[in-house]
């Protein structure tokens, strides 16, 4: 862009500079910075009935749902129905109208929807099905509005409500597993003083409960911290079937005192224990790459390649942390009629106290301007301590290196069979242990959760 403005420039006098493009992200959109500085002219469009001129917006797309085919759109002057048909007539009587005033009276800006596909392209009904077949995906909501609306994605960080959450904890005796949880992996967070660990379950769809919350006092210089640690690899913790689970994997942050956890790693093994190192960014190929040999120092001696390190994207999975927190669930009536949560809810046990969700939701997406002008996302703390969302990314990390992201159906079963329910368990338990009301489960297992139910 930089190198067709100035070669314009030769023509001073009666240069144009032509940018058109499909927008992306919401602050990373070039075209959409190009175009807030224009004057935004949009196409206006009379009404078949009222005659009031308006530009078309999706929101304004109506039709019943399942049935795509009934597509019409709603006139802003006057509520009515406007059938596709009208649409050739429309265009004809339709002009290109400012909606800003640029700081540079000479730039002109242009949007245009799909919704203004001429009769026979692209219709309503078809925006309306594509509209259907992309919910409850982000990835396609975002391409649905880059390409079809012309509109750029917000990639939403704002934390959510620590209190929000609060009201939203579930009781479950502190310690134990709910039935959907099928494995475990921990998060550890090596401060100056104390490693901090967090273990986490995880089910199908990556569902998620916060299971227990350590705090080993010490720090690295401590030969009893990294005892304690050991012992953890060992602990089980019950399902809610009655089997003891222990750690698949846990995951430990080498960004402070790298050595020693290189060298406790090395002592415990590493297929138990994944030695991970974050690092920024977005847009990477793959949130978990490694893992990659690197020298560590063994009781004074450098071993080559001693030890293995996963690198992490951090911003990749408190991204996905942070969305799996805003999204709807059923209320306690549809849990109770059978609903299921959606993949990714993260339940917190009641005893999350308000630190530790302060903490969760301690960080937020940002858009920051490099000194080139470029825009970059960016995750800024709001408050100093984020412990708790460092050791989800580090347990969450631990489930893809695990190769939970990519298992098949049957895996899933199989995981299903040695912690020792049934499908029929799970469609009883889709909340994870919220609502006795709606168990039909036997004796055995009533006396099992009877004992921490509400
Ligand atoms: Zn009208």
């Amino acid at each position: 862009m930089t190198l067709a403005e100035a070669r314009s420039l030769t023509f001073a006098h009666r240069r144009k500079v032509f940018l058109v493009s499909t927008p992306t992200i919401r602050g990373l959109s070039r075209i959409e910075r190009e175009l807030e500085a224009s004057d935004q002219r949009r196409f206006f469009v009379p009404c078949p009935h009222c005659d009031a001129m308006q530009w078309l917006k999706f929101d304004r797309l109506r039709w019943e749902k399942g049935r795509p085919e009934t597509a019409e759109y709603l006139c802003e002057g006057c509520d009515g129905a406007i059938a596709e048909h009208h649409k050739t007539a429309m265009l004809e009587a339709g002009e290109w109208r400012a909606t800003a005033e640029p700081e540079d009276p000479g730039t002109v800006g242009y949007h245009l929807s799909a919704l203004y596909s001429p009769v026979g392209w692209l219709g309503w009904d078809r925006i309306a099905r594509a509209w259907e077949a992309a919910r409850g995906s982000d990835e396609a909501i975002k391409a649905f509005r880059n390409t079809i609306l012309g509109e750029t994605w917000v990639e939403s960080g704002e934390a959510p409500d620590w209190q929000r959450l609060a009201d939203r904890r579930e009781a479950w005796k502190p310690g134990t597993v709910p039935t959907g949880g099928l494995f475990l992996t921990a998060g550890a967070d090596v401060q100056k003083d104390r490693i901090e660990v967090d273990v986490w379950a995880w089910g199908r769809g990556l569902e998620s409960w916060l299971i227990d919350h350590l705090v080993i006092e010490g720090g690295p210089g401590d030969p009893a911290c990294w005892q304690q640690l050991t012992n953890l690899l060992g602990q089980t913790w019950e399902h809610a079937s009655g089997q003891p689970m222990t750690l698949a994997r846990l995951a430990i942050d080498t960004g402070y005192e790298t050595s020693a956890v290189y060298a406790w790693s090395r002592q415990v093994g590493f297929a138990q224990v994944a030695p991970v190192k974050g690092v920024e960014g977005f847009n990477r190929s793959s949130p978990v790459t490694g893992p990659t040999y690197v020298d560590a120092t063994i009781a004074g001696k450098r071993l080559r390649r001693g030890a293995r390190l996963w690198t992490v994207a951090t911003s990749t999975f408190k991204t996905e942390t942070y969305r799996y927190l805003r999204q709807d669930r059923p209320t306690r009536e549809e849990i109770e009629a059978g609903h299921l949560c959606p993949p990714g809810t993260i339940h917190l046990p009641n005893w999350a106290d308000g630190e530790w969700l302060k903490q969760f939701t301690a960080e937020q997406l940002i858009t920051v301007r490099t000194k080139r002008g470029f825009a970059r996302l960016e995750w800024q703390k709001l408050r100093e301590r984020n412990e708790a969302l460092d050791c989800r990314v580090y347990a969450r990390a631990a489930a893809w290196i695990l190769g939970a992201d990519r298992w098949s159906d049957a895996r899933w079963t199989d995981l299903e069979a040695q912690v020792g329910i049934t499908a029929e368990d799970m469609a009883d338990d889709g909340a994870g242990n919220t609502t006795p009301a709606s168990r039909r489960a036997g004796p055995q297992r009533r006396t099992v959760r009877s004992s921490y139910m509400r």
